[in-house]
């Protein structure tokens, strides 16, 4: 007993053996049957798969349209060129995410303008997007940070009333509800990642969902270099060969092959989400009567499909700092993150002349929190050994 109470970091035995990571993809026979039933069909790239893929999340999510891309961060990019976002305008954005929420600003000329985070929730505080306004503002990027929704009906207000854009970075959010209604109904333009970390993941990807069809028709465009074939939107007719170039585009295309794992991983997306709530719930029921860190808090208009787990320690109540609680459970072989370090802190945005200090709620936030593992094939002996962990760590430091 004496041996298993010694933290690992201190040369004692950890509560694992092998490194529990803090997110993992699930791929399945039927996965693989679809990936490579694909590379003998007749499209690798842009074939059936991506129209496919793309209904199924938009049937799904219940958005009209969807635009699948090559990552969560070209739809991001791909987002803010349809709103037009260019030099000269501010957006406002969450710190608390990582580093792609703020550069699809800079890909385009404009300038990420900070809003500070509810500290309950870590999401942007519709209070201080308000107050952030300025003539210049053109669009607001709220980020459902670890699933949960930021306030959308009060964002969306806050936008109408100045004609702003609103892209949702829904990256954590697929099949998160909020209200009644899925992530991906909730903005102008929301964005979604398939990285495999993610709800679902197709190895790299990412989408688009919107309502607008004129966003719908410049997404596709932007997402191929801004050339089109189609016969009833060319300008000019040539000849048959003919296709031609409107804008500037890029290549954001995503594969057949990575559609085909996605429209397989959708059949799944309920069942990746019941587990992960299921998961939640014996953490938050374990650490019920833990004084020394908070759960994370659940708004009652959210349902969050819970991509991170991320705790909030007490850091008066312990001996060390937060470095060292962290480096404690790796030792012990949980592989523990930190979800997020504020953007601005980031050297090249300190660069750009950000400076610590604008979002004081993130900034403390940042300061405290740690991320537990949580991916659907977890199985309850781990999130057994996570809650040991923590509890054997937080006990130890304790004052
Ligand atoms: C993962 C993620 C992205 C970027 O997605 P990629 O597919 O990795 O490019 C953007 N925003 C947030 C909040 C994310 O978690």
């Amino acid at each position: 007993m004496e041996n298993n109470n010694k933290l690992a970091y201190l040369g004692g035995e950890p509560v694992r053996t092998a490194m529990l990571p803090y997110g993992k993809q699930a791929i399945d026979a039927e996965d693989i049957e679809s990936v490579v039933a694909t590379l003998t069909s007749d499209f690798l790239t842009t074939g059936p798969k991506v129209e496919a893929f793309e209904t199924c999340v938009s049937a799904y999510v219940g958005a009209r349209y969807a635009v699948a891309v090559s990552n969560g961060t070209a739809a991001l990019h791909l987002a803010c060129l349809a709103a037009e976002i260019g030099a000269g305008d501010e957006v406002i954005v969450s710190p608390m995410s990582f580093a792609a929420t703020a550069n699809c600003v800079l890909y385009v000329g404009g300038t990420p303008v900070f809003a500070d985070i509810d500290p309950q929730t870590g999401n942007i505080d519709p209070e201080d997007v308000a107050r952030k306004i300025t003539s210049k503002t053109k669009a607001i990027i709220p980020v459902a940070f670890t699933g949960q929704a930021a306030d959308m009906d009060r964002i969306n207000a806050i936008a109408v009333k100045h004609g702003l854009a609103v892209i949702e970075d829904g990256a954590h959010a697929l099949g998160s509800v909020y209200k009644d209604r899925k992530v991906g109904t909730l903005a102008t333009m929301t964005t979604l990642s398939f990285h495999p970390v993610k709800t679902i993941t197709t190895g790299e990807g990412g989408m688009i969902t919107t309502d607008d069809p004129a966003l719908y028709e410049k997404l596709l465009l932007l997402r191929a270099h801004g050339i089109t074939r189609a016969p009833e939107k060319l300008v000019r007719r040539e000849g048959p060969w003919y296709y031609e170039q409107q804008a500037l585009g890029y290549n954001c295309r995503i594969t057949d092959i990575q559609c085909a794992l996605g429209i397989s991983q959708m059949r799944k997306v309920d069942a990746f989400i019941e587990r992960r709530r299921e998961i939640v719930k014996r953490y938050n029921a374990a650490f019920k009567g833990e004084e020394t860190l908070t759960t994370p808090f659940e708004e009652t208009y959210s349902n969050s499909g819970w991509h991170l787990y991320v705790i909030q320690l007490h850091l008066d109540a312990f001996s060390v700092g937060r470095r060292e609680i962290f480096e404690a459970l790796r030792a012990e072989n949980i592989g523990v993150n930190v979800h997020y370090i504020p953007i601005y802190y980031h050297p090249y945005y300190e660069a750009l002349g950000y400076q610590r200090g604008l979002c004081p709620n993130a900034e403390a936030f940042y300061e405290t929190l740690i991320t537990l593992p949580l991916y659907p094939q977890m199985q309850d002996a781990d999130v057994d050994d996570v809650v040991a962990a923590v509890k054997k760590v937080l006990h130890h430091y304790g004052r």
